[in-house]
């Protein structure tokens, strides 16, 4: 008979699920809007919801399911399936979300891991990490983090939470805090929103940049920086010089902590790079954080830098995957 699965990818602000068959192919698909002021039980009601919904629409049985993956911008003890926090919807926290969904699902077999050791695996199995045996796999984006797979394998640590690149204390005490509860950490100097930040710090301080009249009335965001970069604005080139100065210095230092010359990025921050003219052409973050790493690499044996390569269905896939 044939199994399928269901993939499950949390985002902050949108809930997206896919329904494969045994050939891995995506059949069915299902989204909603992740609501960030739902109490944990009625977040994963939703979702037990969803589910049914899915197989509804599909005609298929439990029975026929070999299980339901999700992936989640969260801290999660691993196995016991118990979500300690989660980025982007603070009441979605202290849960034990795994046993609490397999008892709504009649059993079904539910797993649960963040979603950068998620988007790891897809890269790793079905994109831009096909071929290598390690890898790190990087978002940048409103946040930083690392999906470490060894061996083939993602490496999740005792708790469950390794990779956790982006919490990595740079400047002890000095800086924004970051919602690590800390100073200093490298995410806190570099992230899509932390950038953004920073520029609003250096405004009130009295420096004057073209950057406030592109947002005009709008909330300042990384669009207004890419377009004021572009005009020459001093302020956003400090911002940018700052960002890939951390960036390039986080990537070096996972490489010597591990060894691992496969990295792969994926997230808004290339995006941001892309709309930037940097020497007439368009930027490349890759790049620009390769330059940064070369200076402080002080071995010339290959390191590549690759942008992942599965669009948005990325997480779904990763998702899906931890079932295998
Ligand atoms: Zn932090």
């Amino acid at each position: 008979m044939e199994q399928f699965t269901i993939g499950i990818d949390v985002g902050g602000t949108k809930t997206a699920y896919g329904l494969l068959d045994g050939e891995k192919r995506i059949v069915r698909r299902l989204s909603h809007p992740s609501d960030s002021r739902c109490p944990p039980e009625r977040f994963f009601d939703r979702i037990a919801a969803g589910i049914d919904e899915l197989l509804a629409a599909g005609h298929i049985e439990k029975g026929s399911l070999r299980g339901v993956g999700i992936g989640m911008p969260s801290f999660i003890l691993f196995e016991e399936g118990r979500i300690v926090k989660t980025s982007n919807l603070p009441l979605i926290r202290d849960f034990p979300a795994r046993a609490y969904l397999r008892e709504k699902l009649a059993g079904l077999r539910v797993i649960l891991d963040n979603d950068a050791h998620t988007a790891a695996v897809a890269e790793l199995r079905r994109g831009a990490g096909r071929g290598f045996e390690n890898l790190l796999y990087c978002p940048v984006s409103t946040g930083i983090a690392t999906g470490i797979i060894i061996n083939g394998k993602i490496f999740r640590g005792r708790y469950g939470w390794a990779g956790e690149s982006g919490h990595m204390i740079v400047t002890p005490d000095d800086g924004i805090e970051c919602g690590c509860g800390n100073r200093g950490c490298l995410m806190s100097w570099c992230s899509g929103s932390m950038i953004i930040k920073h520029i609003k710090k250096w405004i009130e301080a009295g420096e004057s940049s073209s950057i406030t009249e592109f947002a005009g009335a709008q909330e300042l965001n990384c669009n207004h920086l890419a377009m004021a970069y572009n005009a020459g604005d001093a302020l956003a080139r400090r911002a940018i010089a700052q960002m890939v100065t951390f960036l390039g210095i986080w990537t070096y230092n996972l490489y010597v902590t591990l060894n691992i010359n496969c990295f792969v990025f994926g997230g808004g921050l290339l995006k941001l790079f892309h709309e930037l003219t940097l020497n007439g052409k368009p930027g490349s973050l890759l790049d620009a954080m390769k330059e940064v790493f070369d200076r402080y690499n002080k071995n010339t044996m290959p390191v590549y830098f690759k942008e992942a390569e599965l669009g948005d269905d990325f997480g779904i896939i990763g998702a899906a995957e931890l079932l295998f």
